[in-house]
């Protein structure tokens, strides 16, 4: 088994409150966050890793309205970026897929895994525990109870050459995913181990339950660099970096 290809796939964007992204910033002012998915070719049919956002969202600016996220959260998706379209455009339909990795089952990114009811979805249980039956956690199109979840504690190869590392913090069962591709070599998807780059490198505190757990995830994600010094790093809701991004039909 190996990974002959890593898609990046847009799914839509989704604008935050600056405050989420930056901590030391006031609230009040909307910033616009890019959302992916991944897909990965591999000698072993396609796996793919998140899947963006609800399709209640589509079309649907005001999904928040009246509701205590009103304002903070403003969805931007349309029908091209629900992720049966977004596969259909790769060349593939939902039941293709071999497995689901879930970084997390925020509404960014576990939007559409109520449409994969076939192949196992990797998951940290940590994160089912924090999010199933939790109607305060995602809209409920992210964390259906009965999917064919493969819950998981820790770190975890789904296949040679895709590591899931658990990097709790953001959420309480964050996980990011060290890829090898032939290639690119070694591609660290940091999922929302940090949003932007300045999380990152600078410290700057974003969205987390858990500040204290997320320095550690991100110091982490700094040992696993040193270690395997990836091509590239990729960071979860980056503008800059989406900017440069080589998407679909690109690979790495
Ligand atoms: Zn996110």
């Amino acid at each position: 088994m190996s990974v002959t290809k890593l898609f990046f796939l847009p799914t839509g964007s989704c604008y935050l409150d600056q405050s989420a992204v930056n901590r030391t910033l006031p609230a009040g002012k909307l910033v616009e966050m890019p959302v992916w998915s991944f897909l990965l070719e591999t000698t072993d049919g396609p796996i793919l890793i998140d899947t963006g956002m609800p399709d209640s969202f589509v079309n649907n600016p005001n999904y928040y309205k009246g509701t205590k996220r009103e304002g903070r959260v403003v969805p931007n998706m349309s029908e091209d970026d629900r992720i049966i379209n977004v596969l259909k455009r790769v060349g593939y339909r939902l039941d293709d897929i071999q497995a689901l990795i879930s970084s997390h089952l925020h509404l960014d990114h576990a939007g559409g895994n109520g449409h994969f009811h076939k192949a196992p979805i990797f998951v940290q249980q940590a994160e089912l525990d924090a999010a199933i039956g939790n109607n305060d956690y995602a809209p409920q199109e992210c964390i259906f109870p009965d999917l064919p979840y493969h819950a998981i504690e820790g770190d975890y190869e789904v296949r040679p050459g895709i590591q899931i590392l658990f990097t709790p913090g953001h959420s309480p069962g964050h996980q990011s995913i060290l890829v090898k591709t032939k290639k690119s070599g070694y591609v660290l998807l940091t999922v929302d181990v940090a949003y932007v780059r300045q999380n990152f490198d600078n410290g700057v505190p974003f969205l987390t339950s858990d500040p204290e757990m997320a320095t550690k995830s991100i110091q982490r994600m700094k040992e696993v660099i040193q270690e395997f010094r990836p091509s590239t790093v990729f960071f979860g809701h980056d503008q800059d970096q989406a900017k440069n991004c080589r998407t679909f039909p690109d690979y790495l």
